[in-house]
């Protein structure tokens, strides 16, 4: 009943000609069947013209921030209306980076997630332990904080319409994977939590796993139960990378 969703998080990198080159490459191998749909997350100049290079293909839009405020005097920002306006009908809110380096907070990320929603974008919630925290024994107890900020400030109900991506910090452009066992651990504990507030919310949500992810370990990840799909980012920015994930989506 749920897709699998293969989001790709470009993060700072790209440009004009190499954002040209990589999604004709995406839009030309995407490939066939059904059950899954991909998704680019360029930095913000790029949005609009990426918007145009995809339409009419499979290939969805997303931002990888957002403000939390409407509009305004927030220099620097970019609010949830101007992502509509240049196509993106997904954001990333929370991505680890964005909490380490730019100091944001578990309640500030709730403000973007309610913030993106109202906007009619649908956020992709990344959630997610350090390696000193799992070593600590204290992985459930993280993801619990991160995901229950959000679920106090926007209720269940707002699942209905998001995504959660579970990405372990140890192992985001590390090189590093989760095994599908220790991914699969985590993803049934978030899909548990959200069920004891709403079963059928629970299993509907898309739950991606993001941590080196690759064509060579994706089918392993995707094969689990409750992980459907992942958040890319070093692999997404070459299409024959990107599309070995998306192959791997596409079969299973
Ligand atoms: C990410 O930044 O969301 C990510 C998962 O990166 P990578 O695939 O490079 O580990």
């Amino acid at each position: 009943m749920r897709e699998f969703l293969i989001a790709g998080n470009w993060k700072m990198n790209g440009g004009n000609a190499a954002n040209g080159a990589l999604i004709s490459g995406i839009v030309a191998g995407v490939p066939s069947g059904s059950g899954f749909s991909l998704l680019v997350c360029p930095p913000f100049p790029y949005l609009s013209a990426v918007a145009a290079q995809i339409e009419g293909s499979a290939v969805k839009l997303g931002a990888q921030n957002v403000s939390e405020h409407e509009s305004g005097a927030y220099t620097g920002e970019v609010a949830p209306a101007m992502l509509k306006d240049a196509g993106c009908d997904y954001v990333i809110v929370g991505h680890s980076e964005r909490r380490a380096i730019y100091g944001e907070s578990s309640f500030q990320v709730a403000a973007k997630f309610q913030a993106a929603q109202a906007a009619g974008l649908t956020p992709i919630l990344c959630i997610g332990e350090t390696l000193d925290e799992r070593n600590e024994g204290a992985t459930e107890s993280v993801v619990d904080f991160q995901l229950n900020a959000v679920l106090d400030a926007a209720g269940i109900g707002a699942f209905g319409s998001a995504v959660v991506a579970y990405e372990p910090v140890w192992a985001i452009g590390t090189g590093m994977t989760a095994t599908p066992e220790q991914a699969q651990a985590v993803h049934g504990h978030i899909r548990a939590q959200l069920a004891v507030l709403d079963e059928k919310i629970a299993a509907g949500v898309q739950i991606l796993y993001g941590g080196s992810m690759k064509g060579e370990n994706a089918a392993g990840l995707l094969a689990m139960p409750d992980i459907d799909g992942g958040l890319i980012g070093g692999a997404s920015l070459k299409a024959n990378d990107f599309l070995a994930i998306a192959a791997a989506a596409a079969q299973g």
